[in-house]
């Protein structure tokens, strides 16, 4: 699509984003029980893997009648994804070339491959752009924002290079790029918000403050991706004085939830995703007790997330209410979910976790993985790998040694052992993709 048509594309979905933030939580939910249906009767006609899944729980299309029979259909795990992504789950009508094929990218520490049609690519710029996002936050935008992401290709930070890639190119900056020319990129282009990692904030509100130079403010600083943790949000806002939002979103099911302007929690953005937290057993958490969350993308059909709970990430929702622009939508308390450390080398210059992650990205005989920087130039990578024949065979120790030694210099020591498994990190219920135990 050319360059018109995405525009003409991603306005009509920011009308519709616009109708959603003030319509009542009934238009919502019928919006909501129409997509669900009609996403099922797709999944159901043109994706094996879910009618196959859904003809062993015995759950047929008639048995969806209202947003409770959701919970009728199975889970599907990120094990799922991996296994038969992308040919079993994606559909016949959607060649890769009315898309994108995504991978997940940075924190996560394992990978996954995922299909968006061009409607949801452009739906997910819609519903990030300063219009939508200015609306979320209760403050009007009328500027664009920047944002200082991981810009590989199958990235799902880099849509807006896809679609608009002039604009891309004056908004979106590398996060692999020099602190310093982030910032010179900020004070030029005066964004009206800036959205990145918190890992990539930190950073970049430390070279702030180090320096002491002035830079230019926007209304608000948005964090995705990872964990802003209380210290992270009181450290970016001791240099940053626009007002901190989280965004909950993953590149399985694009953005999801955007923080309460109250500081209550996070809104689920229920237009575009039915968010849902499970118990142990797989029933319904009550609000307030924490479970597992299970994502159901109303957007995508070339290969529809239908009940995904492969996001890993632990949360409840929430007993409190608010009386923000949001609170029609449903209200989620923080999320648990990923930490990830950067890496200090030798001459005091940091780097990027994210460079490593993506650099194990495409191994896919590696189930789960975990970087640990022991001390500066000492590393140790830990892989466990799957069960299929392929990974008893491969040695994937070179190629690792050497995409690592050419981001971390030749001077690093780097040993690889697979192991049986990756215990959580403390206090968490997950592993760190990163760990180091080097202060920076
Ligand atoms: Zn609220």
């Amino acid at each position: 699509m050319g360059y018109f048509l995405n525009a003409l594309t991603v306005v009509k979905h920011l009308i519709s984003v616009r109708r959603f933030c003030r319509a009542s939580p009934e238009q919502i939910k019928s919006h909501q029980l129409k997509k669900l249906k009609e996403l099922a009767r797709y999944a159901y006609a043109r994706v094996p893997f879910y009618r196959e899944k859904w003809d062993r729980a015995g759950v047929g299309l008639d048995d969806i009648e209202t947003l409770e029979d959701l919970k009728k259909l199975p889970v599907i795990t990120k094990e799922d994804l991996r296994l038969f992504c992308p040919d079993s789950l994606k559909t016949n009508k959607y060649s890769e070339d009315k898309g994108r094929v995504l991978r997940t990218t940075g924190s996560t520490g394992n990978s996954a491959c995922i299909r968006w049609d061009a409607q949801k690519c452009l739906a997910e710029l819609a519903a990030m752009s300063y219009s939508a996002v200015g609306l979320y936050a209760g403050l009007p935008l009328k500027k664009h924002g920047m944002a200082v992401f991981v810009t590989v290709d199958d990235a799902v930070e880099s849509l807006a290079f896809w679609a608009f890639p002039r604009q891309a190119k004056e908004r979106v900056i590398s996060v692999f790029e020099p602190v310093d020319k982030q910032i010179a990129m900020l004070n030029r282009i005066k964004p009206s918000y800036l959205i990145s990692y918190p890992s990539a904030l930190r950073n970049m509100a430390a070279v702030v403050q180090n320096t002491g130079q002035s830079i230019h403010q926007p209304k608000l600083i948005l964090t995705t991706g990872e964990c802003v943790d209380s210290l992270t949000r009181k450290a970016l806002q001791s240099v940053f004085h626009g007002e901190v939002r989280d965004v909950y979103g993953a590149t399985e099911a694009g953005v999801a939830a955007f923080e309460c302007s109250q500081g209550k929690g996070l809104h689920v953005l229920s237009f575009k995703a039915v968010v849902e937290v499970i118990d142990d057993n797989g029933r319904a958490a009550p609000p307030g007790e924490t479970g597992h969350v299970v994502v159901t993308d109303l957007l995508n059909k070339a290969m529809p997330m239908i009940r995904y709970k492969g996001l890993g990430d632990l949360c409840s929702f929430s007993v409190e209410r608010c009386s923000c622009q949001l609170s029609h939508f449903p209200l989620l308390n923080q999320v648990e979910g990923r930490t990830i450390d950067a890496l200090v080398m030798p001459d005091k210059r940091i780097v990027h976790p994210y460079q490593l992650t993506l650099a194990m990205q495409d191994l896919f005989v590696v189930k789960k993985f975990q970087i640990q920087q022991k001390a500066i130039n000492d590393f140790r990578v830990l892989i466990v790998k799957d069960n299929s024949p392929e990974a008893q065979t491969l040695t994937m120790c070179d190629a690792i040694q050497e995409r690592f030694k050419n981001i971390l210099g030749p001077e690093a020591q780097i040993e690889i052992q697979t192991v049986s498994d990756i215990p959580p990190r403390k206090g968490s219920h997950k592993h760190a993709a990163v760990m180091s135990w080097v202060q920076a």
